[in-house]
């Protein structure tokens, strides 16, 4: 990936810069993202919170549940209400919505997920991995970015 990733909200109040290449970029297929984004899945890309460099504007925490019973906090221009960012339960991670990108087509999907409930006329990329429900981190994610993962655990102090 090469230079820099901006994006921000529709009426250009919320704007923002990743400092560094995402840690993972995930499409998810959920039904609470085909939900929160009424469309067919979400493109996240997962990146440390300190890496979002927020240029203009203070996105607004909405806690929007989920189906599990969970609250997923989604971050919104506090103006035109487009969601940026949002935050499953770890606040050192963002997962930011590669919609919201300037070019979104800047980042393709390292894997996808919640395929069980995938759209059927949506056809999978054959050479990206793919997950009826989740997958593992560890066998995945390349070795930068595991690093960086060992580095937010060890600050929050989970070892
Ligand atoms: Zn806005
Ligand atoms: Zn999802």
């Amino acid at each position: 990936m090469s230079g820099s990733l901006e994006g921000g909200c529709s009426c250009g109040m919320v704007r923002y810069r990743l400092t560094s290449e995402p840690l993972f970029v995930h499409c998810c297929h959920c039904l609470n993202c085909q939900r929160q984004t009424g469309s067919a899945f979400v493109i996240n890309l997962l990146i440390e919170t300190d890496r979002v460099e927020l240029l203009a504007g203070e996105p607004q925490p909405v806690d929007v549940p989920r189906d599990d019973g969970s609250a997923q906090r989604i971050f919104r221009c506090p103006s035109c209400q487009v969601a940026v960012f949002s935050e499953y339960g770890r606040p050192e991670v963002r997962f930011v919505r590669g919609g919201t990108l300037d070019e979104p087509s800047a980042v393709t999907p390292d894997v996808h997920i919640f395929t069980r409930s995938k759209v059927p006329w949506l056809t999978l990329p054959g050479d990206t991995a793919a997950f009826d429900v989740y997958y593992d981190l560890r066998t995945l994610w390349p070795p930068a970015s595991l690093e960086r993962l060992d580095a937010i655990l060890a600050l929050r102090g989970d070892g």
